[in-house]
């Protein structure tokens, strides 16, 4: 019977290995339910950011700003870092909703091992194969591609699958998500801070009149302190693991294994997922020479696309590996 570390190597199923253990019926069903809450979570976002635009703009500040007082100008700022930051938010969200995470390209074969390479390589404690194959998918995967059990597809440096985007967040649109994040929690940050004395005034005496809008701003001033609070959380983690070249899967999997492979110091840990363009850092697009380099960083240009028989073959010889590697591992 395989040990657990050996178990957890050859379980190469992000879900599972999120939580730890091996595939169950808990884990299939935890999958399922993912995938059935698909594009609900969006709305559920979209229904959030709905209720904190009627609070701020159309309940406190949009009538304050029009009634041209003495508070209009300070109204009017406070609309506009509102808007900036409603519109980056929801720009971010749907490229991260929409944007493909980072499929493995039809036919991608690993270049040939190198034999005395793949020896010294096996020595080492954090190594990992070079040439790995998704059996699920019965299709070669470059290094930091894993299968997502939800999307069921091979996704190349993977982080997690992430219901609230409906969507796994991968190479290509981790920037995008982190951008959500941050973005997220300037918005929330600053609707809690524009709607405190609203809530305030919600435990005065009030005019019934206005009883139900200010009901609105109580409850949207709680939820947007409790997701500045954890969104903080998510922030600071994300912050480390892009300073250290980590996904979370990789956190999960690997932290015991140092030095990490990945590290390239933390500034230029960060431009690999941000870009070299200071400009690009603060909006949710590629630039065509960091899309380039992704190729590089995701182990695409470790390895050619190949056709028909030529990749039929290729993955023939991967399921004999497979095979002579856990006879091995049994024997
Ligand atoms: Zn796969
Ligand atoms: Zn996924």
């Amino acid at each position: 019977m395989a040990s657990p570390a050996r178990r957890t190597r050859e379980t190469d199923d992000a879900t599972v290995n999120a939580m730890g253990g091996d595939r169950n019926v808990f884990a299939s069903r935890a999958c399922d339910a993912c995938r059935a809450l698909g594009s609900f979570m969006v709305l559920v976002v979209l229904a959030i950011v709905g209720l904190t635009y009627y609070a701020t703009v159309v309940v406190v500040y949009g009538p304050l700003a029009a009634e041209g007082g003495e508070d209009a100008g300070v109204a009017t700022g406070a609309l506009c870092a509102y808007h900036v930051f409603a519109f980056m938010l929801l720009w971010s969200y749907f490229a991260c909703v929409l944007t493909a995470p980072g499929d493995v390209p039809r036919g991608w074969t690993p270049a040939p091992e190198d034999p005395e390479e793949a020896a010294s390589e096996a020595k080492k404690s954090n190594s990992e194969k070079r040439r790995r194959f998704c059996k699920k998918c019965a299709a070669w995967k470059p290094t930091r591609t894993h299968h997502c059990s939800v999307c069921k597809r091979c996704v190349l440096k993977m982080d997690h699958h992430c219901v609230w985007v409906a969507n796994c967040v991968g190479a290509y649109n981790y920037k995008f998500f982190l951008q959500f994040l941050a973005y997220t929690f300037l918005a929330t940050v600053l609707d809690a801070i524009l709607l405190l004395s609203n809530f305030i005034d919600f435990f005065k005496d009030v005019d019934p009149a206005e009883g139900t809008e200010l009901a609105v701003v109580f409850v949207t001033f709680i939820v947007n302190v409790a997701f500045s609070a954890s969104l903080l959380g998510f922030l600071v983690m994300h912050g480390n693991l892009i300073l250290s070249n980590m996904t979370t899967i990789e956190m999960y999997e690997k932290k015991k294994t140092l030095p990490w492979k990945y590290d390239l110091g933390r500034f230029r840990n960060f431009k690999e997922v941000f870009g070299e363009n200071v400009f690009m850092w603060f909006l949710p697009v590629h630039s065509s020479s960091h899309l380039e380099k992704m190729r590089v960083n995701t182990g695409i240009s470790d390895g050619e696309c190949l056709e028909g028989a030529a990749y039929a073959r290729a993955c023939e010889s991967a399921q004999r590996e497979a095979t002579i590697g856990n006879r091995k591992g049994r024997a």
